[in-house]
């Protein structure tokens, strides 16, 4: 195999034996999963708890109408080998919280965020300072896009630079719309950065944040210092406690609600899905079943957890979700 002098064959060796962990499988997220799996990196751990949707196939890499409905993971990591079939590929459909995050990013060499939100990036910010694990922060909205890369000790975090975001659905990609072409500069430029790190490449974004605006275009860096008083870095030793995730989240632009059961459930959704009528039926696997019901669109997760769009509020999605529960708790016992 031909490489640039940069990677060579030893480079290629530790490419091939990298673990990266990328959280968030969207635009930037399965841009970046491509151009890994391309790059050749060994080891690509997938984590979302979305579906593909028809809004969103405009921003993926490697999905298609036939993949409508299907978890984001799921896709990426049954597709990316096709392209890349060095590339051994972990999908995790799940929502990355306080109480798994340590589990789930346990021995990544690296963490891509390839996030729609703050309160998920700060909990891979606290992580990637508690064990001191690189952290490439990504984000695209409209024409522009934000990338870092963080790596405490050495460099400042992510509250250092943006502390205290709040999460606001009408700012979000779903709502402000995003162009392909920016998704997939950032998702490229956040593979280059995992490249460089892996094969110990001086310069690159270390320590520094580029903003990425397509219409000028314009490209500007800044350094990103550590912040006297941040939360994270500069703290009296003891560990910020980590916000753990509100069961009822809404997520994008307000048009979906995500709802966790208080504890995970284990349900066979074949058996579920023949109480729901077949024309109804989106899609079903053992991780998720999807589904009409009226004007309302369900997803429901084998671990209980459930995507609702189209509903009014979140009580309106909890009640859905907790009658839901009941019911495939009854059919089940039922047919036990
Ligand atoms: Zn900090």
């Amino acid at each position: 195999m031909i490489t640039v002098p940069e990677v060579g064959s030893e480079g290629l060796k530790r490419l091939q034996s990298a673990h990266v962990t990328i959280v968030g499988l969207g635009g930037v997220g399965s841009a970046a999963a491509f151009y890994l799996a391309q790059t050749g990196v060994g080891h690509l751990r997938l984590i979302d708890q979305d579906i593909v949707e028809p809004s969103n196939l405009h921003r993926l890499h490697g999905a298609d109408q036939s993949h409508l409905y299907h978890p984001k993971a799921e896709v990426a990591a049954e597709t990316l080998p096709h392209y890349a079939p060095w590339t051994k590929t972990e999908p995790i459909i799940d929502t990355l919280r306080a109480s798994n995050v340590n589990e789930l990013l346990r021995g990544s060499d690296i963490v891509v965020d390839g996030l729609d939100n703050f309160r998920t990036r700060y909990l891979l910010n606290q992580y990637s300072y508690e064990t001191s694990t690189p952290y490439v922060f990504a984000s695209a909205v409209q024409n522009q896009g934000h990338l870092g890369v963080i790596h405490p000790p050495e460099t400042g975090c992510l509250e250092c630079e943006i502390p205290g975001v709040l999460d606001r659905p009408e700012e979000s990609c779903e709502s402000l719309g995003v162009t392909p072409t920016i998704i997939g500069l950032v998702g490229g430029f956040a593979a280059s950065e995992v490249t460089k790190i892996l094969l110990h490449m001086q310069g690159g974004l270390m320590g520094r944040l580029l903003t990425i605006d397509t219409v000028g275009p314009d490209f500007v860096v800044v350094k990103v210092p550590k912040r006297k008083g941040c939360r994270i870095c500069d703290g009296d030793g003891s560990k910020p406690e980590l916000p753990e995730a509100d069961p009822v989240t809404i997520l994008c632009g307000g048009r979906v609600i995500n709802v966790l059961p208080k504890l995970p459930l284990s349900l066979d959704l074949d058996l579920v899905s023949r109480s729901v009528p077949d024309r109804d039926i989106l899609a079903v696997s053992t991780a998720v079943l999807v589904y009409r019901k009226g004007p309302i669109v369900v997803s429901l997760f084998h671990t209980g957890r459930m995507l609702i769009e189209g509903v009014e509020g979140r009580e309106e999605a909890l009640q859905i979700a907790t009658d839901t529960w009941r019911q495939a708790a009854g059919r089940l016992a039922a047919l036990a």
